[in-house]
């Protein structure tokens, strides 16, 4: 059977099932890869560039159909998948927008007599390997920027996203890029590798799991390929003596609840001063406590299914064995009955650094909270972990809130704010949170050949 299968996570109902990639057709795509990257790259950049913004306008012009398709393929409430296909959308215009000037050759000041000049080029074809939490976003991180550098790809996504993974495909070739430039399959970990390995692949990117992203740098190391890799992370939220409880709470509830918690830059630790833990729990509580956790496609629910009852059972278990490692909780935890992946949001405090639950990453939708005493020491515990995706700092004196936030090891510091994410704006983090950036101009730095042309 094959595994890319899609179901209702708020239903259990399996879907679709998708023929696998056979390891025949591996050497197929790799050819049909290559081949197309001659001609791609030799493509106009003002005709690539209106060829991503016609997937842009498709984007906005399917948003409501797009929206449906991951609701119930991964869960996502309606109005945050219509959210986040407009979002996609938008990373595709920026990148139609901006990628002319950002690939304009630039001549340097004269370094002797002669003219040098450095060129933005394509490098190839490349690997992409996306999860199933954003999946049109995080596809469109990698996408916009390398089909308007010239590069062509080979995309495979999470295999329960399998029908949405079809449909970006679709929408990329009906704008009019060239069918072997984006090439959408459904392969096993094993064939994955064999690409990363084989000479015509020159660089791979992966969203996921450490241990997805460990296992494809290890292929790519051993190969000499470069890769980009966008891991976990447990993001911490500092709230400062000044900052206002009420308020913030509100917004890291919400926030913490989004995509029913299972987002990479996801605020799941919040560090509070200790006189206002109780204020501060209360009032997460509150807010979790008042989430219309229920079907996806309702326009009333605010906190859908996990993705899997697989996922909601781990998430589950973790809440569990903080408790029996001594942690409070004050709410939620409990899968609630029947047949999707449903749970209740949960709250925790009192995690010390023995309990599992202070290091790793916990992807759903529970809170830790934690009092300190001391600017200082939400530092420290903010940085005390093994990832390094983004932070916030809250507080009313901006100046010091600044000041806080440079300290935190993170590829992304926030002030009053927690995980915007804008399409020229960098994305990544430091750590185990991985490497390389995406979004922006950044993004459209990682798999270019910067090249000097000198003449004398
Ligand atoms: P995952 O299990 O690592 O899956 C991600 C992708 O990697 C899927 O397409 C998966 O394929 C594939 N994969 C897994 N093992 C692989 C291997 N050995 N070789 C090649 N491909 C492999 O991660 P997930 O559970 O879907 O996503 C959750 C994780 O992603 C969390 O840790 C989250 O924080 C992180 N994340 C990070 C960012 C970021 O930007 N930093 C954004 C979103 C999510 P299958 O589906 O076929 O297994």
């Amino acid at each position: 059977m094959s595994t890319y299968v899609t179901a209702n996570p708020a239903t259990g109902q399996i879907e679709r099932e998708f023929t696998e990639l056979t390891d025949a057709e591996v050497p197929q795509v790799l050819s049909r890869s290559t081949e197309a990257f001659a001609s791609w790259r030799t493509t106009p950049v003002a005709e690539r560039a209106k060829l991503l913004t016609r997937i842009a306008d498709a984007y906005d012009a399917r948003k409501d159909e797009l929206a449906t398709l991951i609701s119930t393929e991964m869960g996502k409430p309606l109005a945050e998948a219509q959210g986040e296909a407009a979002l996609a959308g938008a990373i595709y215009r920026w990148y139609g927008e901006h990628g002319p000037d950002l690939l304009a050759p630039e001549v340097l000041d004269p370094q002797g007599s002669d003219e040098s000049l450095v060129e933005t080029a394509p490098v190839g074809p490349l690997v992409g390997v996306m999860p199933w939490n954003f999946p049109y976003y995080q596809v469109a991180r990698f996408a916009g920027p390398n089909l308007m550098a010239g590069n062509t790809i080979i995309l495979k996504h999470a295999s329960i996203c399998a029908a949405s993974a079809q449909v970006m495909a679709e929408i990329v070739h009906e704008a009019g890029i060239p069918e072997d430039a984006y090439i959408n399959v459904f392969a096993t970990n094993d064939q994955i590798a064999d690409m990363i390995a084989d000479p015509r692949v020159q660089g791979i990117s992966l969203t996921g799991s450490e241990r997805a992203g460990a296992s494809v740098a290890e292929t790519a190391g051993k190969n000499l390929k470069k890769a980009v890799l966008e891991l976990g992370g447990s993001d911490a939220l500092i709230v400062l003596d000044d900052g206002d409880i009420e308020t913030t709470a509100k917004i890291a509830a919400t926030a913490r609840m989004s995509n029913t918690g299972q987002a990479c830059n996801s605020p799941k630790r919040m560090i509070v001063p200790s006189d206002h833990v109780d204020d501060f729990v209360a009032t997460i509580v509150r807010e979790f406590d008042a989430a219309q956790v229920g079907d996806p496609t309702d326009p009333s629910t605010t906190v859908g299914p996990l993705s899997s009852v697989t996922a909601r059972d781990n998430v589950v278990a973790q809440v569990q064995r903080a408790v029996e490692q001594g942690a409070t909780l004050h709410t939620g935890g409990d899968a609630i009955a029947g047949d999707g992946a449903f749970m209740r949001p949960a709250v925790l405090s009192g995690v010390t650094k023995d309990m599992d639950a202070y290091a790793e990453e916990i992807f759903g939708p529970v809170a830790v909270v934690y009092g300190v005493d001391s600017t200082d020491d939400a530092v420290t515990l903010a940085n005390d972990v093994s990832f390094g995706l983004s932070g916030s700092v809250w507080g009313t004196d901006i100046t010091h809130a600044q000041q806080i936030a440079d300290r935190l090891e993170v590829g992304m510091a926030y002030v009053n704010e927690h995980g915007t994410t804008l399409p020229g704006l960098p994305f990544g983090g430091v750590k185990r949170s991985g490497f390389g950036r995406e979004l922006g101009r950044w993004g459209m730095g990682e798999f270019v050949n910067t090249r000097l042309r000198r003449t004398s």
